[in-house]
């Protein structure tokens, strides 16, 4: 489903936030869902914060673009920018 594919690592969606990773041990409060990091790519921003999966396609950044504030997320691990 389209659903899917906005939360595949990587991709970005229309508000320019893009996904950076899935979060398979955070607890997002709701049933079924996985949290996303999600990274800010508007100029001068790269925010990085949490999201639910049924979220990330419309979300806009919480600290450059008047979103909600996002969820805690665990320090990305360097093998993944190395
Ligand atoms: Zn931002």
């Amino acid at each position: 489903m389209a659903e899917a594919q906005s939360t595949r690592p990587g991709s970005t969606n229309t508000n320019r936030q893009k996904v950076l990773r899935k979060v398979p041990w955070i607890d997002g409060g709701m049933a079924g869902q996985s949290v996303y990091v999600l990274q800010c790519q508007r100029s001068g921003c790269g925010h990085e914060y949490g999201e639910e999966g049924i979220r990330v396609h419309q979300r806009r950044c919480p600290k450059c673009d008047g979103g909600a504030p996002g969820l805690p997320v665990p320090e990305p691990v360097p093998t993944l920018f190395g």
